[in-house]
């Protein structure tokens, strides 16, 4: 409980115990009125400044005001009938500020959930100085520090391991306990606990550039980005506070007159003042105006539990709708680990081929490079590869030892004018020219993912209609990787843009017909990320540009994770819809009866704030995400 949650409390709990103690004291007349001043004010005084405040600013209309003016108008209707009946008034007031407060411990606790759900904020890191290790602020390590974490520690900055063999547990990250093995050389990034051994660690970037920080950042600025239900919260509160004030002033006024005027009876004007005053208190909107932001937040915490990081609550109402999935195939649907198949044609020893292959990609990020450097088993030496070029989904172009060599596919070696020998096994095929002369292919073939299957048929029975792969991949390995996983629709040798162009022709094809979610691990499609109504990235543990395209980075690159993603969505929606529909029909019968004189106040407040804490509960239910 924060200090201003005490404050509050001890406020209530102050004024709650006066409000009992005087009804026993048989004060009367101005000495009552005094005396029961007192908690009044001690428990409402801020809301009738706020309202005070609200009105010299212009925006007078909000539930501070309706609660000011109700409650006072209370006590001025007790001081003028001299019933001294001021209980009313202040247990209306009471009634709000526990509301209040309950909503500002509910939202504290799910804010607090959420770092503490992520616990990956590293609070030192051991740097060694003369022997000894000192805790330093992970904010003042420069980078090429050497860290020293030990076993139960959280790695606090990304790095590359020196020394020591250890297993690091993912699981704050990713959501599953899958544990990592590292040895010197290996990259860790922030955010794992090292499980078994003492760890040294090169630091490789800042804090504040490390992986942590970013993810931790990503959820904390989630809530700024506001979906369309809270943008229309905000938006009727504008219409409805004014329309309720005018009801309500109406209410007080009309009935008494046309008695007065019309009827010729008695115009009964305390009977409709109160009526009036009831009903500008059941017209209070703050369940609507505080579950809604709630419930979305508590989904955005549920899922980063999970390994699911949503940039905002606009994403997960569109990640929602969601009736059309494209994937990426390559490190998306398939493992992005290549293994050697096959080597042909080559004018070089095979070896050799590999080895001019791995120098030329020595730069890129893509799989195929990391899988040709892997089939190399050497260190590579970049001081033999210079003028580096990457064409995105042909390949790379580089200078080693002085010769240029081109590494890629057929539309690589078209651009140079290199012929080039089609290959008769199936898989992805690289083409290698050295000095524009053609040098042989390597085969090279991909694994589906073990979940791959699975997550496209739960999307199936999760309703979304059609599921799509793009790939700049050959013909017949796409065809062949569509049709174990069961997609509907497979495009092929696409370049990056390409496969812009087909995304924005499913758009056009599916308008009206819920959103487009494009999935791809940001190698090469971070501009399709940016143009699906949704980009999904995923296995972004540390990949910075993916990190920034995408509305949804899932940490781990698990394909299920997508369906768990909207399903965490759609319960999220379903809760925020439960909500408007529970707080408007309740306040609708309340207003009806209030108007009729069959609500007095006391009903008001307790269902006034009897919405607000049901709608509060329901929505921390979204914190929870069922296992699949
Ligand atoms: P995907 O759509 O399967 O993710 P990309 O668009 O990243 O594939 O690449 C398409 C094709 O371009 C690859 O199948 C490969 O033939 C070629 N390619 C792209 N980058 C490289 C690279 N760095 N080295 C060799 N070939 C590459
Ligand atoms: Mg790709």
């Amino acid at each position: 409980m924060s200090k201003k949650q005490k404050k509050m409390l001890v406020r209530i709990l102050l004024a709650a115990a006066m409000l009992i103690g005087f009804q026993f004291i048989p004060a009367t007349g101005w000495v009552r009125f005094v005396l029961y001043l007192v908690p009044y004010l001690v428990v409402g005084y801020d809301i009738l400044i706020k309202a005070a405040k609200g009105i010299k600013n212009g925006q007078m209309l909000d539930e501070n005001f309706l609660m000011a003016v109700a409650t006072i108008g209370a006590f001025a209707l007790a001081v003028w009938e001299q019933s001294g009946d001021y209980t009313e008034a202040i247990a209306v007031m009471l009634f709000y500020q526990i509301g209040e407060w309950f909503q500002s411990y509910a939202v504290g606790k799910s804010r607090r959930n959420i770092s503490e759900l992520m616990d990956i904020r590293p609070d030192y890191a051991n740097v060694e100085k003369n022997g000894t290790l000192e805790k330093v602020d992970p904010d003042e390590v420069p980078i090429g520090t050497t860290i020293v974490v030990q076993p139960g520690e959280k790695v606090p900055i990304d790095g590359v391991v020196l020394e020591g063999e250890s297993t690091l547990n993912t699981s704050a990250l990713t959501g599953e306990s899958l544990p990592r093995e590292v040895q010197p050389g290996s990259e860790i990034i922030s955010g794992c606990i090292n499980q078994s051994g003492l760890l040294k660690i090169r630091t490789v970037k800042e804090f504040g550039e490390s992986t942590v920080s970013k993810i931790l950042d990503l959820v904390e600025n989630a809530s700024s980005r506001k979906s369309k239900s809270e943008n229309f919260i905000s938006k009727f509160a504008r219409i409805y506070t004014p329309v309720v004030c005018l009801s309500a002033l109406a209410l007080a006024v009309l009935p008494p007159l046309v008695r007065l005027l019309g009827m010729g009876l008695a115009a009964e004007w305390h009977v409709w003042i109160y009526r009036a005053l009831t009903f500008l208190v059941i017209s209070c909107p703050c369940a609507l105006v505080i579950s809604i932001p709630l419930s979305f937040f508590a989904g955005i915490g549920g899922a980063s539990k999970e390994g699911i990081l949503i940039k905002g609550s606009n994403y997960l109402e569109t990640l929602s709708k969601t009736n059309c999935v494209v994937f990426d195939k390559t490190g998306t649907l398939t493992q992005g680990v290549f293994e050697v198949n096959g080597i042909h044609h080559s004018r070089l020893e095979d070896k050799k081929l590999i080895e001019y292959a791995a120098l030329a990609e020595s730069a890129s990020s893509h799989p195929i490079s990391r899988s040709l450097q892997q089939a190399y088993g050497h260190k590579i030496d970049r001081s033999r590869v210079t003028d580096i070029q990457e064409i995105s989904g042909s390949g790379v172009i580089a200078k080693v030892d002085g010769k240029e060599v081109a590494a890629g596919n057929y539309r690589l070696m078209e651009s140079i004018g290199v012929p080039y020998m089609n290959c008769h096994k199936a898989g992805t095929i690289i083409h290698i020219a050295i000095d524009r002369q053609y040098a042989g292919h390597i085969v090279i073939s991909d694994k589906i993912k073990p979940h791959s299957r699975e997550a496209i048929a739960a999307l199936k029975k999760a309703g979304v209609n059609r599921t799509v792969m793009l790939t700049g991949d050959a013909d017949a390995v796409a065809q062949q990787v569509g049709n174990t996983l069961g997609i509907d629709e497979v495009c092929s040798q696409l370049l990056p843009a390409g496969k812009v162009d087909k995304v924005e022709e499913i758009l056009k094809r599916h308008t009206g017909q819920g959103t487009l979610a494009f999935v791809g691990d940001g190698v090469n499609d971070a501009p399709v990320l940016s143009r699906a109504d949704i980009g999904i990235a995923m296995g972004a543990m540390g990949s910075d540009a993916a990190i920034e395209a995408a509305d949804v980075v899932l940490m781990d690159d698990d394909p299920l994770k997508v369906v768990k993603a909207i399903r965490i969505s759609r319960k999220c929606l379903r809760i925020v819809y439960q909500n408007i529909a529970f707080a408007i029909g309740v306040k609708m019968i309340c207003l009806v009866l209030g108007a009729f004189g069959a609500a007095n106040m006391w009903l008001a407040i307790f269902a006034d704030v009897g919405v607000m804490v049901l709608a509060v509960l329901n929505a921390i239910r979204a914190l929870y995400v069922k296992k699949i």
